[in-house]
């Protein structure tokens, strides 16, 4: 016996609000030969990473790149790049993320204006319309793919309201790149942050952001610098452009697997791949409620990479999501802030995002609300989500 600890993590299907499995040939690039954060080779492949980025988000931005870190980095790189003291930024809230956007907002001495939808509901454009009438804004902040709630927010009518103020819309694509349809440019989006570990099935760790000619300017014309300094988009594009200025070791391993992950996402074909998650969502969602249980977000706007699904009377949260994971290996995630313990949160995003997956967990869900007491009709369940499950 030995008390050197082995590492064996079980393997899991993973079906939360993220992360998502990662295909083998992704970790599988993690293991590649380091290389030097400065060697023509790995600036080749950062090249490469680049031109994939602006493919997945639909832009022709020079300034797109992938910060070192989760998808709060690049919420953080934006925020505190895009915002200084004494602007006014428009926040959307509709969720824990939008919450955790203005959280940042304030901490850069912007003024922030909250504007909120109950959670569960997305942002009404007349709200962020009667906002931008109150005065100037630099920003307009909003999250495309609430993870907490399930909702989908609409972009485009934001984004025109912001251009015609004179604001930057802000973008949080975590959760929606790779599995809901994102068109940075066509949508006139001025900045976005998306994260490796939703639907691009990458493991966590880095962080996708690109930004408009428009953005780009408010950032150089800065009066003072950000409030962040390895967060600084100026010093991360001497980086990534051809200046190549050394400002961190960039997470070489990691970029590996981001690149893996943006072929995989490109030779699949994001529309196939939005068809894909969108087949798949829609098949839980309509098995969900044939099985009794009642959705939580605004029919006409919910995400397919996430649903939210009411806890129904009588029925413990915690002792079901255990069992999920001890008895089947499957993660799905409890409610967060105000739905805490009233929703469960269950994530079909890339790897993740199978038909396998989807019946293997009605089966599963099916067979413990009967035995906490609630009558699932998982037969039903199964009939109808299969039903939806053909291409
Ligand atoms: C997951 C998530 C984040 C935060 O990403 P981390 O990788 O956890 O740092 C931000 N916004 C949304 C909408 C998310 O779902």
């Amino acid at each position: 016996m030995s008390d050197i600890p082995a590492l064996d993590p079980p393997r899991r299907t993973l079906m939360g609000p993220g992360p998502s499995g990662a295909d083998p040939s992704v970790l599988a690039a993690m293991g590649l030969p380091i290389l030097g954060h400065l060697d023509p080779e790995f600036m080749r492949i950062m090249d490469e990473c680049q031109t994939m980025m602006r493919r997945v988000f639909r832009t022709a931005n020079d300034v797109t790149l992938a910060t070192p870190g989760t998808g709060t980095s690049g919420m953080e790189a934006a925020v505190m790049n895009l915002l200084q003291p004494g602007d006014r930024a428009i926040v959307g809230i509709c969720g824990y993320f939008g919450e955790r956007i203005a959280a940042m907002a304030a901490r850069t001495g912007a003024e922030v204006t909250r504007v909120t939808a109950p959670w569960g509901s997305p942002i009404a454009p007349e709200d962020i319309e009667r906002a931008l009438r109150d005065g100037p804004a630099r920003l307009v902040a909003i999250v495309h793919a609430e993870t907490s709630t399930g909702v989908r927010q609409p972009v485009e009518p934001v984004a025109r309201l912001a251009k015609e103020a004179g604001a930057l819309l802000l973008l949080d694509c975590v959760t929606s790149l790779g599995g809901e349809p994102v068109d940075i440019d066509d949508w006139g989006v001025d900045a976005a942050y998306s994260g490796t570990q939703k639907c691009l099935s990458a493991p966590p760790g880095a962080s996708p952001l690109t930004l408009s000619p428009a953005a780009w300017r408010a950032v150089q014309a800065r009066e003072t610098p950000a409030n962040s300094w390895y967060l600084d988009l100026g010093l991360l594009e001497a980086y990534w452009d051809s200046r190549r200025a050394y400002h961190h070791t960039s997470p070489i391993s990691m970029t590996y697997a981001l690149h893996r992950a943006l072929a995989l996402v490109l030779e699949e074909g994001l529309e196939a791949r939005w068809r894909r998650h969108e087949r798949h969502g829609r098949a839980l969602q309509r098995g969900l409620e044939a099985m009794g249980l009642a959705l939580h977000a605004d029919a006409a706007h919910r995400l397919s990479v996430l649903t939210t699904v009411r806890i129904p009377e009588g029925v413990e949260d915690a002792p079901v999501r255990g069992a999920l994971l001890e008895r089947f290996g499957i993660e799905i995630g409890g409610g967060l802030g105000d739905l805490r313990g009233r929703v469960w949160r269950i994530g079909l995003m890339g790897e993740s995002s199978t038909p396998g997956n989807v019946l293997y967990f009605l089966a599963s869900l099916g067979g413990l609300l009967r035995e906490h007491g609630f009558a699932a009709d998982t037969g039903a369940a199964l009939d109808i989500a299969s039903g939806g499950l053909n291409p």
